[in-house]
């Protein structure tokens, strides 16, 4: 499965025709829409990212990083904080760069590794754009790139229990104590 964010390149219009969520400009094709790239019979389009009825602007989601781009980090969202899961539609959020923490970030894989738990907080409701900048948001669960073992934190860093491997992260200090 693969995810795109509105102004992707997704290919030529000599080789696929345009679906729905995507555009042409200049003979290259383009998403419209944040979503899932479907291809069927030489035709791309983007299944767009559904509104998730339950969450509002100011909700906190918890959700996992499927993808890291450069600028940006992509949220399965699981569930909204304070509900169970069951209850929940999943869905994509997108958390940018310039809202992963108060301050600059240079390179956001300083931040976030792949597959890391979050803990955000839904800044539009229209694109799901997340934000980890307010306090208590952040990475709550990860693990060792090295040998996928939990991390574990202390002071301030996160350590690999196995492999002794130090990593960095947004860190929330909610860090360790879910139910993930
Ligand atoms: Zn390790």
């Amino acid at each position: 499965m693969k995810f795109v964010m509105p102004g992707d390149k997704l290919g030529y219009a000599e080789e696929y025709a345009a679906g729905k969520g995507v555009y042409e400009e200049n003979g290259e094709l383009f998403a419209s829409v944040a979503g899932k790239v479907v291809m069927r019979d030489r035709v791309i389009s983007v299944e767009p990212v559904k509104r998730i009825p339950e969450i509002k602007k100011g909700d906190v989601v918890v959700g996992r990083i499927i993808d890291l781009r450069n600028s940006l980090a992509l949220v399965e969202i699981a569930r909204k904080e304070g509900f169970d899961r069951e209850l929940m539609h999943t869905g994509l959020g997108a958390i940018h760069i310039s809202n992963v923490q108060p301050g600059y970030l240079k390179d956001i894989s300083t931040a976030f590794g792949y597959r890391d738990i979050v803990r955000a907080k839904v800044v539009d409701v229209e694109q799901m754009k997340l934000s980890t900048k307010e306090e208590g948001m952040g990475v709550i669960k990860a693990i060792c790139s090295i040998c996928k073992e939990g991390l574990v934190l202390e002071k301030n860093k996160l350590v690999c229990p196995s492999c002794g491997n130090v990593e960095k992260r947004r860190v929330s200090p909610e860090y360790g104590k879910g139910r993930w």
